[in-house]
């Protein structure tokens, strides 16, 4: 094994836990233990703090702290904006063949449960053609679900073109924002999300904490997942994750502040990265290059095995397809729906910087793949 310090381009499958973050999880763990449901001084003083963190979280999306729902991650707060909708009359859903896995495949079981699903394709590019959209959504249609920033290619959909279509149908929008929340501006209302998404870890938050946001308007009823000691207003029991909590809402305070600066700085180093390794002879960029966030690049290196050249990229971390299936060598879904062939799309590597990432990081980067390429080709 390398003895070279990591390079981290990976921040999409997950991010380094802000300092800040946590220090102030910290006391959580050790002398503010309280359960947050206890009646008594300490538990009280507890549930204070999860009511500011819920506050915290609601202010970066523009909800309010009441629409918010503490989960274990976004896979779980996907789980239950779909599967809680079970017993609606309306029975079918739309969504999108690029979505994560954690839509889709809770989609193929509300198919087992009689739910008829469309998957709509995109463009090569990654976007959603919204007339497709439109013609898709029926009487029937209770729900449609499309990601705001793709996990792969980054590829950022009109969610605002895209609601007012739903609605205009009188149909449900839920929208996973998992890699959108605190990397860029989000505003439920204003965007018109009825359902979102979003995972503390995505954005240097701690690993197992998530929220749903459920737009009071809306008048959403969901039936619970997780039964038990009817926490959360009944919908998600379970003794809270205080320190998870906390660091969920230091985690959106310091994104709430950071954001615009982050954003500057990365698009500069990102396009640095994706302009030093587009020398690649036949090399190019998956996805839409301007609907897309700032922080990723999703590059196909012809004739290349990306399995190979991570490998070879040792204390480089990069990632070819979605974190939790980046150990098959099966071509990403995601690429397959842009119409790339096997060959290219297990030719493709994503590459995703965050806050910590720095220039000569990106020099090295790119000076090794240039190099590793020639080698392997
Ligand atoms: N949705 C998207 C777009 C993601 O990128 C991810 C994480 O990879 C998830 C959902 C699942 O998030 P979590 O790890 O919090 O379950």
């Amino acid at each position: 094994m390398s003895q070279k310090p990591i390079i981290y381009l990976d921040n999409n499958a997950t991010t380094q836990l802000d300092k800040r973050v946590l220090d102030i999880m910290l006391p959580y763990f050790t002398n503010l233990y309280a359960n947050a449901s206890s009646n008594h001084l300490a538990g009280l003083t507890v549930h204070e703090a999860v009511e500011n963190a819920a506050w915290q979280t609601a202010n970066l999306i523009g909800a309010k702290a009441e629409e918010i729902i503490f989960t274990s991650s976004a896979t779980e707060s996907i789980n239950l904006a779909i599967k809680g909708l079970a017993n609606q009359n309306k029975k079918h859903i739309v969504t999108v063949a690029t979505e994560h896995k954690a839509v889709l495949d809770t989609c193929l079981f509300m198919e087992t449960l009689g739910f008829e699903i469309t998957y709509l394709p995109v463009e090569s590019d990654g976007i959603l053609d919204l007339n497709l959209l439109n013609e898709s959504i029926t009487d029937q249609t209770l729900m449609v679900m499309v990601m705001m920033v793709n996990n792969e290619i980054g590829v950022i959909q009109d969610i605002n073109a895209i609601s007012e279509i739903v609605h205009a149908k009188n149909a449900l929008f839920m929208c996973d924002a998992t890699q959108a929340v605190g990397r860029i501006p989000v505003d439920v209302e204003k965007l018109g999300i009825d359902l979102l998404t979003l995972s503390a870890h995505k954005f240097y938050g701690p690993k197992g904490i998530g929220a749903l946001y459920i737009s009071a308007k809306a008048k959403i009823k969901l039936i619970p997942q997780i039964h038990g000691g009817g926490q959360q207003r009944k919908l998600r029991s379970g003794t809270l994750n205080v320190p998870g909590i906390i660091g969920l809402g230091k985690a959106c305070e310091i994104a709430q502040a950071e954001m615009e600066n982050d954003q500057k700085r990365l698009t500069k180093l990102r396009d640095d990265l994706e302009e030093g390794l587009l020398q690649i002879e036949g090399s190019f960029v998956n996805g839409n290059p301007l609907n897309r966030i700032y922080n990723t690049t999703n590059i196909c290196f012809p004739g290349v095995n990306s399995e190979t050249l991570i490998l070879a990229l040792q204390h480089i971390s990069v990632s070819n397809g979605a974190s939790c299936s980046s150990v098959t060598s099966e071509p990403s879904h995601v690429l397959k729906a842009l119409g790339l062939s096997d060959e290219n799309a297990l030719s493709s590597i994503r590459f995703s910087l965050g806050k910590f990432t720095t220039e000569k990081e990106i020099l090295e980067v790119v000076e090794r793949v240039l190099s590793l390429v020639k080698q392997v080709r």
